[in-house]
């Protein structure tokens, strides 16, 4: 091999997941914890603002409403068949109660879990977070 250092990740410094995971939960920045993770709504900023750290390079994708679906639809399903045995609600009650509890959750939790998805791609040093130039 020639002199030529290559950067590669297991070079680079192990970052922690489960606080970054949290950080990201507190749609703060994975990094320094203090920053904004978001800009707009689920719009991932740029930039923290306090530490610098480059969080554009985010792809979290659909990755995060998948388990906001799956976390919604379990306490709704276990919600709904609790008061189901235990109750007569009509079927009007039953819709009146849990589409505006499933949206309100869905609603949320929809920042929180991206957050965190971002955290852990930032943690593992997915797509851009581990230095190489994006295609
Ligand atoms: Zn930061």
């Amino acid at each position: 091999m020639s002199g030529v250092k290559i950067l590669t990740d297991i070079e680079q410094p192990k970052r922690a997941v489960r606080p970054a995971i949290i950080k990201g939960i507190k749609c703060k920045c994975p990094n320094c914890g203090e920053g904004a993770m978001f800009g707009k709504w689920l719009k991932v900023t740029p930039e923290c603002s306090v530490c610098g750290e480059e969080l554009h390079h985010e792809e979290a994708q659909d990755f995060p409403p998948y388990i906001t679906i799956t976390i919604v639809g379990h306490i709704i399903v276990t919600l709904l068949m609790v008061v189901e045995a235990r109750t007569d609600w009509s079927l009007a009650t039953h819709l009146l109660v849990w589409i505006p509890m499933a949206t309100v959750l869905t609603l949320a939790l929809m920042q929180p879990v991206k957050g965190g998805v971002v955290g852990m791609q930032w943690a593992v040093r997915m797509f851009g977070f581990g230095g190489e130039k994006e295609a």
